[in-house]
C-alpha cells in the first residue's frame, strides 16, 4: 500500500490553457493511488467541486505543501476505475484538444456521462415493438452488400485500422450491412460503437438492433437520466455491453476492444457539435478507430462531399449499394409553381395525386420546411412586419396558442389586430408553414387524417416518437413536417411525398446551402415507395434549378459535377479547411470594436500567402438572444501553433471586454 503523498496535474474543466497541481495523500489501507487517466473530484476555488482529468502522476517530495507559492489542495474522491481513460480515449481526448484548441479539461467531460451541463431527465418508457420485418435468418447478403462486409471483415480480423465510406440509396440495404459487421465483431469478442442521428434513433431502429443483439446491445439518448447514462458507461467499461448505440455523444463510451464504428447517416449536420466544446464526431470517430485499430464505416446516401473527396484521395474505401431492395426509387415529378393554379399553397398535380393515395388507401407525407402558422404578420399599408424585440428578426405566427414567437430566441408577445407602426386594421398573416399547411389539408380533405410532425407537436417528452410510431402504424393518411420528417424514417405504406417548397433554402446565406438542398430533398425523396409503387412531387419557383433537378433524378454524381468545381474555385471545403470565430457581446460598438482588434491582429501574425482572413462581418442575423454577432472567417490551413496563439488571442480579448464572448469553432458547418 501507497504511503508516499504523490503530487497530480489536473486537466479541469475550466477555460485556462494551463493543468491544476493537486496532492494525493493516502489515508489507509483502502487508497488506490490515482494513475493517468482517471478522473478525480476536486475542490476548485472556494467552494467548488469539479471533475478532473488526472494527467500526470509524480511522488511528492516529504514537506512539500505548495507549488509555485500555492498551497497545495488534496484530491476530494477518486473516480470508479470504471471512468478511467484508458490510453486509446485519452489519445483522442489529447487529439481534440489538440485540433479544436481547446484545453483538455474542457474535453475530458465528453468522455464521462454525469457532465455538468447535461440535465438528469425522468426516464421515457417506451414501447419497443418487434421490428416488422424480415427474420435476419432470411437476409441473404447480395453481391453488393458483401462486398463492404467482406472488406471490414478482413480489417476486423486483423485488428486493423480502415475506414468505408458505403454510399447506399436510401433502402438499399445499409443497415443490414452495418448489422452483419457488427455481429463479426462479436464473434471475435470485439465491441461495436453505433452512431446515428437522434432523430433517426427511433423505437423501430433499437428494436431492429435489439432484435439481433439483445443484452449486449444499449442506447444512449437524450431520454436517459445521468443514472442510466452511468449504467450504460460502466456496462460498457466492464465489457457487459458491447454494443453502444447512440447520438455523438455515444462515440465517448469506454466500450472495450472495439472493433468497429458505425457513423450511419454521416453528413448529418447533428455530428457537429455547436455549442463548447465545438467538434465533429465523424471526425472523432475516424481518429478513434485509427487510434485502437478499428473499422469505421461512414454510410449515407447523400455523403457529406468532404467525405467524397476523401474517397476520391483514398482515405476511404468506397463501396455503393446503387439500388434498392426489393423496390426500385421512386420517380420524381418536377412541378413548376410559375403560371399555375396554386391553391392555398397546393397545385393541381399534387392535389391530384393525394386524392388518389387517399382512394389506393395509401398514405402522403408532405414536407414543408417552416413551422407556424404564417410566416409573419405584415401590414399591407405601410409594409412593416412584427420582428422581435431581441434578434431585429421577423416573428412567426402560430395559432394554438395565438400568439407571435421568435424562431431564434423564443420570444413570445400577443399577435395584434392592428399594425404596431400606423395602427391600419389592414394587419394579416403571410407566408406560410407547417401549421397553415396542416390547416389548408383540412379544407381540401375534409375526411383525410392528418398529423403534423415540427418542433411543436414535438415538445412534449415521447411525442416526436408517438407521431412517427402512429404514422407507420397508418393510424394518419397525411404526415405534414419539417425536416424532421425526412430523416431515416422507414415508413411501408407511403405512396406519395409531396415537397410544398424544394427550392426552400437554397437562398440561404452560406455556402453549403446547395448542399444541405439536395441532401434534404433526396432523404425525403427516399421516403417513398419503401415497399409497393410510390413518387414524389416537388413543387418549386425555380423548376429549372440544377439542384433540384439533380435531386428529382436520384443522381449524387451530377450534384458533385455541379458542387466541386465551384467549392475548388472559391477555395471552400473540401479543398480548403475553414476556421471561424464567432464573437458575442451585447454592445453593438464594443463587439464591432473587438471584433475589428482581433482581425487586425489576425493579420498581422498570419501568413497572408497561405491563409485569407475574411471579416470582421455582422452575423446575418445580426442580434440574436439580445447579443450581437460577428464572425471572422479564415480560409487555410491552421497549423497547430496558429490555432493555439489564436485561441490565446480569444482569451486576451474576453479578458479586455467584459461580457465579450468569443470562440473558434475549427470546420464549421454552419456559417452566417
Ligand atoms: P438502408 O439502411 O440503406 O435504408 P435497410 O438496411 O434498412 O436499408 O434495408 C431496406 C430493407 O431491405 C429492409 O427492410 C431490410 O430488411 C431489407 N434488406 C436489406 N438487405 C436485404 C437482403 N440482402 N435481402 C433481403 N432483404 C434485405
Ligand atoms: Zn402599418
Ligand atoms: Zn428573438
Amino acid at each position: 500500500m501507497p504511503t508516499e503523498s504523490l503530487l497530480l496535474e489536473i486537466a479541469l474543466p475550466v477555460p485556462l490553457a494551463r493543468d491544476f497541481s493537486y496532492r494525493f495523500t493516502p489515508d489507509g489501507s483502502e487508497a488506490v493511488p490515482p494513475v493517468v487517466g482517471d478522473l478525480v473530484v476536486v475542490p476548485f476555488g472556494r467552494r467548488r467541486r469539479v471533475i478532473g482529468l488526472v494527467v500526470s502522476v509524480q511522488p511528492l517530495a516529504p514537506g512539500v505543501t505548495t507549488v509555485d507559492g500555492v498551497a497545495l489542495k488534496d484530491v476530494a474522491e477518486i473516480l470508479d476505475p470504471a471512468y478511467r481513460l484508458g490510453p486509446v480515449r485519452m489519445d483522442v481526448a489529447r487529439w481534440m484538444a489538440d485540433y479544436y484548441a481547446l484545453p483538455l479539461g474542457e474535453v475530458a467531460p465528453l468522455f464521462h456521462p454525469p457532465a455538468p451541463g447535461t440535465r438528469a431527465r425522468p426516464r421515457r418508457s417506451r414501447t419497443e415493438r418487434a421490428y416488422p420485418d424480415l427474420d435476419p435468418a432470411d437476409i441473404r447478403p447480395t453481391p453488393q452488400q458483401k462486398l463492404p462486409i467482406d472488406r471490414a471483415v478482413r480489417l476486423l480480423s486483423q485488428r486493423e485500422y480502415g475506414a468505408i465510406l458505403l454510399h447506399g440509396v436510401t433502402g438499399s440495404g445499409k443497415t443490414e450491412v452495418y448489422l452483419a459487421v457488427i455481429a463479426a465483431a462479436l464473434a471475435r469478442g470485439l465491441g461495436a460503437i453505433y452512431l446515428l442521428p437522434e432523430i433517426a434513433l427511433t423505437p423501430q431502429t433499437l428494436a431492429r438492433i435489439k432484435a439481433r443483439f439483445g443484452d449486449e446491445v444499449a442506447a444512449i439518448h437524450s431520454g436517459l437520466s445521468a443514472g442510466e447514462r452511468c449504467r450504460v458507461h460502466e456496462g460498457a467499461a466492464r465489457g457487459e455491453i458491447k454494443v453502444v448505440v447512440g447520438p455523438r455523444s455515444a462515440l465517448f463510451a469506454p466500450v472495450r476492444e472495439l472493433g468497429v464504428i458505425v457513423v450511419d447517416e454521416e453528413h448529418d449536420s447533428s455530428y457537429k457539435q455547436d455549442e463548447k466544446p465545438r467538434y465533429h464526431a465523424r471526425h472523432v470517430a475516424l481518429v478513434r478507430g485509427r487510434s485502437c485499430g478499428a473499422v469505421v464505416i461512414l454510410g449515407s446516401a447523400t455523403p457529406d462531399l468532404e467525405t467524397v473527396v476523401g474517397a476520391r484521395e483514398g482515405r476511404f474505401d468506397l463501396c455503393s449499394l446503387p439500388e434498392r431492395q426489393g423496390a426500385g426509387l421512386p420517380g420524381v415529378q418536377v412541378v413548376d409553381m410559375r403560371g399555375t393554379t396554386v391553391r392555398e399553397g397546393f397545385t393541381d398535380e399534387l392535389l391530384t395525386a393525394m386524392a388518389s393515395q387517399l382512394e389506393a388507401g395509401r398514405q402522403s407525407l408532405l414536407f414543408y420546411n417552416r413551422r407556424g402558422f404564417a410566416r409573419v404578420m405584415q401590414c399591407s399599408d405601410c409594409g412593416e412586419a412584427v420582428t422581435c424585440p431581441n434578434c431585429d428578426i421577423a416573428m412567426t405566427l402560430h395559432l394554438r396558442p395565438r400568439r407571435l414567437l421568435c424562431h431564434y430566441c423564443g420570444h413570445t408577445q400577443p399577435a395584434g389586430q392592428s399594425c404596431p407602426d400606423c395602427g391600419s386594421n389592414a394587419f394579416l398573416p403571410s407566408g406560410g408553414g407547417t401549421e397553415k399547411v396542416e390547416l389548408n389539408l383540412l379544407a381540401q380533405f375534409p375526411s383525410a387524417r392528418i398529423m403534423r410532425l415540427d418542433h411543436d407537436t414535438t415538445r412534449r417528452r415521447g411525442s416526436y416518437h408517438r407521431i412517427l410510431t402512429a404514422f407507420a402504424n397508418h393510424e394518419a393518411d397525411i404526415l405534414v413536417g419539417t425536416q424532421m420528417v425526412a430523416k431515416g424514417h422507414h415508413f411501408p405504406q407511403v405512396g406519395l411525398v409531396g415537397v410544398l417548397a424544394a427550392d426552400d433554402g437554397l437562398a440561404m446565406p452560406d455556402f453549403r446551402a446547395s448542399e444541405r438542398t439536395f441532401q434534404l430533398l433526396t432523404q425525403v425523396a427516399g421516403r417513398a415507395g419503401r415497399t409497393g409503387p410510390g413518387s414524389v412531387i416537388f413543387q418549386t419557383w425555380r423548376p429549372e434549378d440544377p439542384v433540384i433537378l439533380a435531386a428529382a433524378a436520384h443522381d449524387p454524381e451530377r450534384f458533385l459535377a455541379l458542387e466541386l468545381p465551384v467549392r475548388e474555385a472559391l477555395g471552400y471545403p473540401p479543398y480548403r479547411r475553414l476556421a471561424r470565430i464567432g464573437l458575442l457581446g451585447r454592445r453593438m460598438a464594443a463587439t464591432r470594436e473587438a471584433a475589428e482588434a482581433l482581425a487586425e491582429a489576425l493579420r498581422a501574425q498570419l501568413p497572408s500567402r497561405s491563409m485569407q482572413i475574411l471579416g470582421p462581418a455582422p452575423g446575418v442575423f445580426e442580434r440574436l438572444q439580445d447579443r450581437y454577432r460577428f464572425q471572422i472567417l479564415l480560409k487555410g490551413d491552421l497549423t497547430r501553433k496558429q490555432k493555439s496563439w489564436t485561441a490565446q488571442c480569444l482569451r486576451e480579448l474576453k479578458a479586455a471586454y467584459k461580457g465579450l464572448d468569443a470562440y473558434l469553432d475549427i470546420d464549421p458547418v454552419a456559417v452566417f
